[in-house]
């Protein structure tokens, strides 16, 4: 095998070459500030228009409801804050435990500094939900349900629609971070009554740097960065016009042969699952009774160090990610698994493998030759 057998694609994609190439003259020929008059500027203004529209119709929603950000944890930290500040007088938010550190680090953040009460809802060993339980913890004082749409960890999915419902049912705004989702499930939010959404563009072959934000027309909404008149007073600052119209293109590519692509890639995570599972003994996939994103599996390895499986898959040139990591000399496994009550022999030795367009069934046969003696040596040397 020549190159990179790249297997993390949940932590960053490749830039489309349509995406790349395209945007390369708004960097050297084409670079008019898109708030500038002149010719040279409007021109730049009608290729983010573009984009926008790109955007909104791979959401299923108007044009007028993306806001553009730099990142997905912008794009959460700008929904929450503004969920907070327009409804001062409610001071409860309602999210997961298995939230990306995003959402869960900010919530953290408010509850130990500014006073605000948080509900961290619980998974089971699937990483699934209990609605009941979510529409228990709803109080009259809640300002924002956050609900991650795709785990990043487990690929696991969580019933949005139905959750979409309830906080509509209660009167209760509902943020989601769909930064795992976005390109790799189809998104409708004309009939998915989400009040805000967050994506990011360099997890669907866009740049880094870009993300977006969809704020429902008629939700009340604060801005977190303030100064010009930007995204309709929504979001200040010269936009990022590489970024937003590689991320315009990216999610009209992203919108085609959605289905025909999922079910290509979820044919190899299942060879790469299946054929993994069949010839190393003592591993489990976490989050595989549940639904989830066609790209993700999450493999425990029991009595092995995550980081040291990566090490010697980095060797072969294999990328992919650990579920645990060595802290001040003590071994941390993720908030992810420890919430799913993976025990921690196993958690220890999880290893996450994400997928994209771009992998081949070469790449998963040289991780099935690999993977198999390197847990069984790891384990003959470790016992
Ligand atoms: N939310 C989820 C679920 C993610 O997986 C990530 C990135 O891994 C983020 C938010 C943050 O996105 P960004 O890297 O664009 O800030």
């Amino acid at each position: 095998m020549t190159g990179v057998v790249y297997l993390d694609n949940n932590a960053t994609t490749r830039v489309d070459p349509g995406v790349a190439s395209k945007i390369q003259t708004f960097f050297s020929e084409r670079y008019g500030n898109p708030s500038s008059v002149h010719c040279f500027g409007r021109a730049a203004g009608e290729e983010l228009k573009q984009a926008r529209e790109h955007v909104a119709g791979f959401l299923g929603c108007q044009p007028g409801e993306i806001v553009f950000t730099a990142c997905g944890t912008e794009s959460d930290n700008a929904a929450l804050r503004s969920a907070l500040e327009v409804q001062p007088e409610k001071r409860h938010i309602i999210t997961t435990q298995v939230e990306h550190p995003a959402v869960f680090g900010l919530c953290k953040y408010l509850e130990e500094n500014k006073g605000y009460q948080v509900t961290y809802l619980p998974v089971d060993s699937a990483g699934e939900l209990d609605l009941d339980r979510l529409q228990l913890a709803i109080r009259p004082d809640t300002a924002v349900i956050s609900i991650m749409w795709a785990n990043n960890e487990t690929g696991v999915l969580f019933p949005i629609q139905k959750i979409a419902e309830l906080a509509r049912e209660f009167g209760v705004l509902l943020h989601t971070d769909a930064v795992q989702a976005a390109g790799k499930i189809p998104i409708d939010l004309s009939s998915c009554p989400i009040d805000m959404l967050s994506l990011s563009g360099h997890k669907l072959h866009a740049p880094k740097g870009i993300g977006a934000l969809f704020v429902r027309k008629g939700t009340p909404f604060q801005p977190f960065i303030i100064g010009g008149g930007q995204e309709g007073g929504r979001r200040a600052g010269t936009e990022n016009t590489t970024g937003i119209i590689g991320l315009g293109l990216a999610c009209a590519l992203a919108g085609q042969d959605i289905e025909a692509e999922n079910a290509r890639v979820a044919g190899l995570r299942d060879k790469l699952e299946n054929g993994l599972l069949q010839a190393v003994p003592d591993a489990r996939v976490n989050g595989g009774r549940a639904q989830r994103l066609p790209n993700t599996t999450n493999i425990s390895f029991a009595n092995v160090d995550g980081t040291a499986v990566l090490r010697l898959l980095d060797q072969l040139g294999i990328c992919a990610s650990a579920g645990s990591a060595c802290a001040s000399g003590s071994m941390q496994t993720s908030h992810v698994l420890r919430a799913m009550g993976v025990p921690f022999a196993f958690a220890k030795g999880s290893i996450r493998f994400s997928l994209s367009r771009y992998t081949r069934v070469e790449e998963i046969d040289f991780v099935l030759e690999h993977l198999p003696g390197i847990i069984e040596r790891l384990r003959n040397r470790d016992s």
